[in-house]
């Protein structure tokens, strides 16, 4: 799976990309059609499919990216705030299937949500 994937041959630096961070267990880089003047992805290093693949030996993984999300996102300027979104799933919208943190901000973002 991981020879196949995209987003691993990105976090091993096969396929280029615009990169925001890197340690040895996450890889952050910006998403190549952004929908806001900022807009990176977070990613484990480690292959998973979407958050439905994660169970409880992730839970430190998943930890430390959402505690870097808003340290990486204050560097990209985004101090007053940013979205994150994680589309799980063909029901979710995912495109990619390795698990990633959108990390969205810098303009007018709208209600994610609209009552009509
Ligand atoms: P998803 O819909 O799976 O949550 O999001 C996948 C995201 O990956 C999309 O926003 C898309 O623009 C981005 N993406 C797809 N392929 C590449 C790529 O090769 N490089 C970068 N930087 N982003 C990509
Ligand atoms: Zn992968």
């Amino acid at each position: 799976m991981t020879d196949s994937c995209i987003f691993c041959k990105i976090a091993r630096g096969e396929i280029p990309s615009n990169k925001v961070y890197e340690d040895d267990e996450v890889f952050a880089f910006h998403d190549i059609h952004p929908v806001a003047p900022v807009h990176f992805m977070l990613i484990p290093k480690l292959h998973l499919a979407s958050l439905m693949e994660a169970d409880a030996i992730h839970n430190e993984l998943l930890g430390k990216m959402l505690l870097l999300a808003p340290r990486l996102a204050k560097q990209q300027g985004l101090e007053n705030g940013f979205r994150t979104v994680i589309n799980t799933g063909k029901g979710g919208g995912q495109e990619v299937f390795h698990l990633h943190i959108h990390i969205i901000g810098g303009g007018n973002i709208p209600p994610m949500v609209r009552r009509s």
